[in-house]
């Protein structure tokens, strides 16, 4: 983040404009709008200021700016079609220790101004750093025709409630769910069509309710989700939803950060993933913290890469819960294998290649490979092979020992659907050598079978180079 987004008071505090034009005026309205006491510094009141005037009180200094128009300032905005005097403001303001903004200069900025959608009390700022202002005003735009004029009145109407809900209903959880229910609910709906009175009583019943067991903490649920391989974009509706009003989240390695930053922001986090010792929180632990967590009343959200169920260990996770009467929900997830085939352009199943395909773990247990080679090995079929990077030669190797022919094309994947990713293809018998080579790190997926040839005209998703 190269600004740190905060919105500040500036009710009744010194704040100055350098300049006169549409943009002094702009920065102007925005200061009074919010309150502040404002002075401006120009040669004259042009016309755009003028209209200002007619609605707020401003001072109005004829010029030069100096040091003393800066005293108890908390910013200070440089408009000035006079470089000089722009500068001159920097300097000031930096001695003085002000914020400033220079227009069109983000290099001179102690801050920039971004985009409002203003719903006030609600308020959503937006800005790409001076990057894409094109890209802002598209989201404006967005948000603009989106959330409704009435949310500003949503927001005030929650607020005017806060400290009566606050001691009504002590417990935060349950106060959480509360204002879950008010906001997406026929309160909220009341507030929209303007129907005030109603919605008032609609919220009084609705406290009434929340007060008679205000203290205890609610039911708790688990959600165990499937996050896909890795591309956000790929989430379900469900899991996003459900991902958005979690308590509590238990994540692992191989959730990535856009998929994370999806996430109540305020949920708890816990990493049960690989630990520095490379060992992971045993499988049976995090079941208990499931039940332990639920009990407690939250709604905790178990992320799993892909679907939850292939590879994933989420049945076992859910058996505990069913066994101890918590509730659940399953929520699928694109597997690796469906989206790493589609991103790397290699359809799993084909008219003219290969009419089913099997799914397969490579990984060892007590050092050996349990694959059912025959049935791996059949004409038309393509094969995936999860979790099979660290014995990728013996997996190879197995194919052809076991009479496949050393020619199959094969594939690996690596962070397939990622911004990093990467494909490597060639045969059972060249694979191994050309991972190595490549240095292919985990998350990894094999694919063999004919159908790793119709990459070269379908790939569409760029690897990294
Ligand atoms: N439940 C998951 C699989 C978990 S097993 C699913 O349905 O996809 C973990 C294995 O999945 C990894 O070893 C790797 O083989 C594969 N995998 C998961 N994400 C991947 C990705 N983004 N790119 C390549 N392989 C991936």
């Amino acid at each position: 983040m190269d600004h740190r987004p905060s919105f500040l008071d500036i009710k009744g505090k010194r704040t100055l404009v350098v300049g006169n034009g549409a943009v002094a005026a702009r920065k102007a309205d925005l200061l009074l709008r919010s309150g502040s006491d404002l002075t401006v510094i120009a040669p004259e009141i042009d016309d755009e200021l003028a209209t200002l005037a007619r609605d707020y009180e401003f001072s109005h200094k004829a010029g030069p700016l100096t040091a003393d128009d800066l005293t108890g300032c908390v910013v200070a905005f440089g408009c000035s079609h006079d470089d000089s005097v722009n500068e001159s403001l920097c300097e000031l303001a930096a001695r003085a220790g002000i914020l400033v903004n220079i227009s069109d200069r983000t290099e001179s900025c102690d801050f920039i101004m971004p985009a409002l959608v203003d719903r006030s009390p609600l308020l959503i700022a937006i800005s790409s750093g001076g990057t894409s202002p094109l890209l802002v005003r598209m989201l404006k735009a967005r948000f603009e025709t989106t959330i409704p004029a009435a949310y500003g009145r949503l927001a005030q109407f929650a607020g005017s409630y806060r400290d009566k809900i606050k001691s009504m209903v002590p417990n935060l959880t349950r106060r959480r769910r509360f204002w879950e229910a008010m906001v997406s609910g026929p309160v909220a709906e009341h507030l929209f069509s303007s129907q005030v009175e109603e919605a008032e009583s609609l919220m009084e019943s609705l406290l009434k309710k929340a007060a008679v067991d205000g203290d205890q903490a609610p039911v708790g649920e688990v959600y165990l989700v499937g996050t896909g391989p890795g591309d956000p974009d790929l989430l379900t509706f469900r899991a996003l939803r459900l991902m958005q009003q979690a308590d509590v989240v238990l994540y692992d390695r191989l959730i990535g950060d856009g998929i994370m930053n999806l996430v109540r922001r305020d949920a708890e986090r816990i990493y049960v993933g690989k630990l520095p010792d490379n060992h992971s929180v045993p499988q049976e632990e995090i079941g208990k913290m499931l039940i332990r967590l639920a009990t407690d009343g939250k709604r905790v959200l178990r992320l799993k890469g892909g679907d939850p169920f292939v590879f994933g260990r989420g049945g076992e996770e859910i058996e505990a819960l069913s066994e101890n009467g918590i509730a659940f929900q399953v929520i699928p997830g694109v597997t690796a294998a469906v989206g790493c085939a589609s991103y790397a352009g290699i359809p799993l199943t084909h008219r003219d290649h290969a009419q089913g395909c099997v799914f397969v773990t490579g990984h060892e247990k007590d050092g050996k490979l349990n694959l059912n080679w025959k049935s791996l090995i059949q004409p038309r079929q393509t094969v995936v092979v999860y979790m099979g990077l660290s014995s990728m030669p013996t997996i190879t190797r197995g194919f052809i020992e076991h009479g496949a022919d050393p020619a199959t094309p094969a594939a690996v994947i690596e962070n397939g659907t990622r911004a990093g990713q990467r494909v490597i293809t060639g045969t059972l018998e060249s694979l191994a050598a050309r991972t190595a080579e490549a240095e292919i790190k985990s998350p990894a997926l094999i694919i063999v079978g004919s159908v790793v040839n119709l990459r070269e005209r379908l790939s569409w998703f760029a690897d990294k180079a």
